[in-house]
C-alpha cells in the first residue's frame, strides 16, 4: 500500500522513514512538507497539490506539531484518504472528536498512534495485570527537552504541552496496562515564567496512582512505571523496552519488533479492515491535569 509522510522533521526522519523503509505492508511514495523532504521520494510542500498529483495513495501519515495537525487531517480525510496521527492525537480533545466524526462519515481508519504503547513490552505488562488488584503505581518520566527536542520552542507555546509531551508516553502506557481506568484527582504544574507550557508536572490519580514528569533531567533518561500487587510489583522501563517482576528481568516471550514497525503493522491491519483506532484516554489525563493542575512558577528555561 502506498503511503505519504507529511511534515518531515526530526521524528518522521527518526523513526518513520525507516520504519516504512522496512515495512512489507508499505511504500513511501510521497512526501508533503515545506522544508523536508526524503532522498529518492517525490516531494510536494503543499497537500492539495500532492492529493490531486496520488489518487493512487490511499493513506498519509502525519508527523507535524500538534497544532497545525487537524488541518492536514481534515483535507486529507475530505479527499477520502486513511489518516495515521503522530501522538499526540490533536491539540485539544474537541479537535480529535471531530476528526473521528469525519473519518466515519467519509469510512476511512483514522488511528490515533501512542508510540510508547507499541513498546516491546507493554502488551506482557498487560496481560500479567489483568486478573491482579493494583495497591500502588507511579510513572516517571524524566528527560532533557535540550536532547529531545532541540530548538522546538513550539513544545513551550500554546498547544505544544511543554513536559506532557513525553509525559503522554507514559500515560498512554498506564492507560493501556492498568486493568481498571483511574482519573486525575490533582496536579501541580511547573512554568517557567518565560513560558506558555509546563516544563515540570506532579500528578495525583484515583487508586493510589500517581506521576512525575521532568524535562530538566540532563544526566539520563528515566522513562519507568512500577505497578504493585499482592502478587508482586510490575515494573517497565526504559518507556516498555524492559519488563521486570520483583526486580528481576521477566521475558514474556514477545518478539521485540520496535515501536514504529509495530505501529505501522498496526495502521495496516486497520487500513485492510477498514477500522478506526481513536483511544483519547492519554489526552483526557492531560487536559484533565490543565483543568485542575495548581501553577508554580519556576526560573525561566532557553534552549
Ligand atoms: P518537528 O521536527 O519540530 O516538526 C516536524 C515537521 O512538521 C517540521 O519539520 C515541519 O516541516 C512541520 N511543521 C512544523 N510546524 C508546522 C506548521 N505550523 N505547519 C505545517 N507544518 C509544520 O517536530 P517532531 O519532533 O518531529 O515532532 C512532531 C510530532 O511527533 C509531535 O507531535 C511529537 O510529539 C511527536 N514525536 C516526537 C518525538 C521526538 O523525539 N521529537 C518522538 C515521538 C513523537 P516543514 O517545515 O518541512 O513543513
Amino acid at each position: 500500500m502506498k503511503i505519504a509522510l507529511i511534515g518531515v522533521g526530526k521524528i518522521a526522519l527518526d523513526q518513520h522513514v525507516p520504519a516504512i523503509a522496512g515495512s512489507e505492508d508499505w511504500e513511501l511514495a510521497a512526501t508533503c512538507s515545506r522544508h523536508g523532504s526524503v532522498p529518492g521520494v517525490p516531494a510536494f510542500t503543499d497537500l492539495d497539490t500532492m492529493l490531486a498529483a496520488h489518487p493512487d495513495i490511499e493513506t498519509v501519515s502525519l508527523c507535524m506539531p500538534p497544532v497545525p495537525r487537524f488541518d492536514f487531517a481534515a483535507k486529507a480525510i475530505a479527499a477520502g484518504r486513511n489518516v495515521m496521527l503522530e501522538k499526540p492525537p490533536g491539540a485539544s480533545l474537541a479537535e480529535c472528536h471531530a476528526l473521528e466524526a469525519m473519518a466515519r462519515a467519509a469510512g476511512v481508519s483514522l488511528f490515533a498512534t501512542w508510540h510508547s504503547r507499541a513498546a516491546d513490552k507493554v502488551q506482557g505488562a498487560k496481560a500479567w495485570l489483568q486478573d491482579k488488584s493494583i495497591t500502588r503505581a507511579h510513572v516517571t518520566w524524566r528527560e532533557s527537552v535540550r536532547k529531545w527536542h532541540p530548538g522546538q520552542d513550539w513544545v513551550f507555546e500554546p498547544g505544544g504541552m511543554g513536559v506532557f509531551d513525553p509525559g503522554i508516553n507514559g500515560l498512554s502506557i498506564l492507560t493501556e496496562i492498568l486493568p481498571a481506568p483511574v482519573h486525575l484527582r490533582s496536579a501541580t504544574l511547573a512554568y517557567p515564567e518565560n513560558r506558555q507550557t509546563p516544563i515540570a508536572a506532579r500528578l495525583s490519580f484515583t487508586g493510589n496512582t500517581s506521576a512525575e514528569f521532568d524535562w530538566r533531567e540532563e544526566d539520563r533518561d528515566v522513562w519507568d512505571i512500577e505497578v504493585d500487587t499482592p502478587d508482586g510489583t510490575l515494573a517497565l522501563r526504559d518507556g516498555g523496552a524492559r519488563m521486570e517482576i520483583d526486580g528481576a528481568d521477566h521475558d514474556d516471550g514477545q518478539p521485540a519488533l520496535g515501536e514504529y514497525p509495530r505501529l505501522y503493522v498496526q495502521m495496516a491491519d486497520l487500513v485492510r479492515a477498514g477500522a478506526i483506532d481513536m483511544d483519547l484516554s492519554p489526552l483526557v489525563h492531560v487536559a484533565d491535569a490543565h483543568m485542575l493542575g495548581r501553577r508554580e512558577t519556576v526560573e525561566p528555561f532557553d534552549f
